[in-house]
């Protein structure tokens, strides 16, 4: 249904009843110019780099992609969508920053949404303004392609356009508010529909009391599923009939199954996503909404990234099973197309099966593991993980380091090799950051005098869990206030050691296994060299190109990009020099 294109005409917040989209139009920005392109997913839509003038290319990406221009075609509209945030029913939420400007028809025949973010004003805007800064924009746009070149399934993003328009954000350097640039990222995706676009059709919500939008619409619900499924799950709507339980069923099934896969790999790289709600989750599995979001350098399982998430409801370690929380939320929104008992059974039978399964075989890969699949690989998976917690090594440089490891070096070879290890350690006082005591004191002894008296309720309602982890951070924190650095270091390195070991130990069964063992580590360095980024968008270097551009210089954004487009490789400088000195060795090898 169609409602007036201009939202910004009633200011407020809108109910949108009724409604899957509603027409919109982008709010143009004065003197729009491109931060940076996206060379490969512009490539999605069939455009090509300029060839010739540039400037003039960029000039006309900018007006385009600001949303100052329409596309030839394009019918703009803003989405309703709801959502859990935070574990609680929100109500109506929707586009309110974001325009669906079309479809495309890549050159190979596939479809992608188009989407500007931060184009302005629309019904679902609510109390906000639909418009994004540099800063949040730079890093959505840095950390979807990212994420596409990790192998991570994502949406994308074209370009980044800046402009003199201005917004006021709630950043306060020196007192005073501070005015930002409006800034638009052109998203591309299959479909931007998400697991909260299906929780319009919710009447009210039994904790909260808050209505959907939308009361007894079963038919759009139905047009909704079928058209998820016949578009995005083409085989499944092949292989069953229209509408029917079981081809929702095997919808279901593939959304659990991409979604826990989709977990493992964010695991794997580090990833925290920072705002896990029903509403930023994909219904084709794909990551989506890069906002408070981080890559973490010291590795924390309780790492939170989103400064409002004071619980850490969406930490790190959390991540798989707030997933499967938001995936049972999906599935009580696809009642009565799909029984309540047959989703939930899905649910338990796939989610934490998949989850584990490809966490694992991703894991065994960053370790080199090819050749065996052992039971005892998550064992040695989550001591490695132990061992950088508990001596805050960075969790992408180790991993890095490991296909540098040999199952055959000498003593001293270890030594130097453990050496390199603890260089990417933290510090004391950073350790003493990491393992800082959370609970006041007097809360913990109460807690404890509880947990003792009623020791069931309190492993019911996970307490025990909370007392037992504040207790090991309260003895790793003591640990720490007597060590020096010295002391550190040595502490380190026998903690690396013993690690370092059991991994001998454990690749040494692969070898006993080929009958080639050059040819075998030959392609364990292959596979770890692909599967352990050396780049990948740390806080800092996002933070370090935003300034730039803020200050109006955009190479940097423009460099970070290049590095993330290649994070498996050493950067183009490093491997020049590499190239002309093996160039210059094989010559001499040739005269010899
Ligand atoms: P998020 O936490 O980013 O998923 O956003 C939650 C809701 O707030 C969604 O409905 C967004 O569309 C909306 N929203 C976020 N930023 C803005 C903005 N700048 N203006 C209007 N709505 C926004
Ligand atoms: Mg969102
Ligand atoms: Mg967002």
């Amino acid at each position: 249904r169609s409602l007036p294109v201009d939202a910004s005409e009633d200011g407020g917040p809108r109910a949108v009843p009724g409604a899957c989209f509603s027409r919109v139009r982008p709010s143009p920005l004065e003197n729009p110019r491109l931060v940076a392109m996206s060379l490969p997913a512009l490539a999605l839509l069939g455009l090509e780099a300029p060839a010739a003038d540039r400037e003039a290319a960029e000039a006309e990406a900018a007006l385009y992609f600001s949303g100052n221009r329409l596309l030839a075609g394009s019918e703009p509209a803003a989405h309703c969508y709801c959502g859990h945030q935070f574990g609680s029913f929100a109500g109506q939420l929707g586009d309110g920053a974001a325009m669906y400007l079309g479809e495309v028809l890549g050159p190979r025949g596939e479809r992608w949404e188009i989407q500007l973010k931060g184009a302005g004003l629309t019904p679902f805007s609510r109390q906000a303004d639909g418009r994004k800064v540099l800063r949040s924009s730079i890093r959505e746009f840095l950390c979807s392609e990212a994420m596409f070149h990790l192998g991570i399934p994502t949406t994308r993003a074209g370009t980044c356009v800046t402009s003199d328009s201005k917004v006021v954000r709630d950043i306060f350097y020196d007192g005073n508010p501070k005015s930002e640039r409006c800034t638009v990222v052109l998203r591309i995706a299959s479909t931007f529909i998400r697991f909260g676009s299906f929780e319009i059709f919710k009447p009210t919500d039994e904790y909260t009391g808050r209505k959907g939008p939308s009361v007894n619409r079963n038919d759009i619900r139905i047009q909704m599923l079928d058209y998820v499924i016949s578009t995005f799950y083409p085989e499944i709507q092949e292989a069953y009939s229209d509408n029917s339980i079981q081809r929702n069923a095997a919808f279901f099934k593939e959304i659990t199954k991409r979604t826990a896969r989709l977990v493992a790999e964010w695991q794997c790289v580090g990833f925290c996503h920072g705002v896990l709600n029903t509403d930023n989750m994909s219904i084709v599995g794909l990551t989506i909404d890069y906002g408070p979001f981080g890559f973490m350098d010291r590795y924390d399982p309780e790492h939170i990234c989103n400064g409002s998430d004071n619980t850490g409801r969406y930490a790190y370690n959390k991540q798989p099973e707030i997933c499967k929380w938001n995936l049972g939320k999906l599935a009580e929104a696809l009642v009565p197309e799909l029984p309540l008992e047959i989703s939930e059974l899905i649910l338990e039978e796939e989610y934490d099966a998949e989850f584990e399964k490809h966490y694992l075989q991703k894991m065994r890969k960053k370790l080199g593991l090819i050749q065996l699949e052992l039971e005892e690989d998550g064992k040695l998976v989550s001591e490695l993980l132990e061992t950088m917690h508990l001596t805050g090594g960075d969790f992408t440089n180790i991993f890095y380091l490991l296909s540098s490891f040999s199952v055959d070096s000498d003593s001293s070879e270890l030594e130097n090799f453990i050496e390199e290890l603890t260089n990417q350690c933290a510090s004391v006082e950073e350790l003493k950051v990491v393992f800082k005591p959370q609970m006041d004191p007097r809360q913990l002894s109460m807690m404890l005098m509880l947990a003792q008296s009623n020791p069931q309720l309190f492993a019911l309602i996970g307490t025990k869990a909370n007392i037992n982890k504040e207790l090991e951070r309260i003895e790793q924190f003591s640990k720490l206030q007597q060590l020096t650095a010295a002391d550190l270091l040595s502490r380190n390195k026998r903690h690396w050691k013993e690690w370092l070991e059991k991994y001998r130990v454990r690749l040494q069964k692969e070898v006993e296994n080929v009958s080639d063992a050059d040819a075998w580590n030959a392609d364990r360095v292959k596979v770890m060299n692909s599967n352990n980024p050396k780049y990948i968008l740390r806080n800092y270097i996002a933070q370090n190109a935003i300034e730039a551009a803020e200050n109006g210089d955009f190479s940097e954004v423009r460099n970070v990009l290049k590095l993330l487009e290649n994070p498996f490789q050493e950067a183009e400088g490093f491997r020049e020099v590499k190239e002309e000195a093996e160039e210059e060795g094989a010559t001499a090898t040739a005269a010899a």
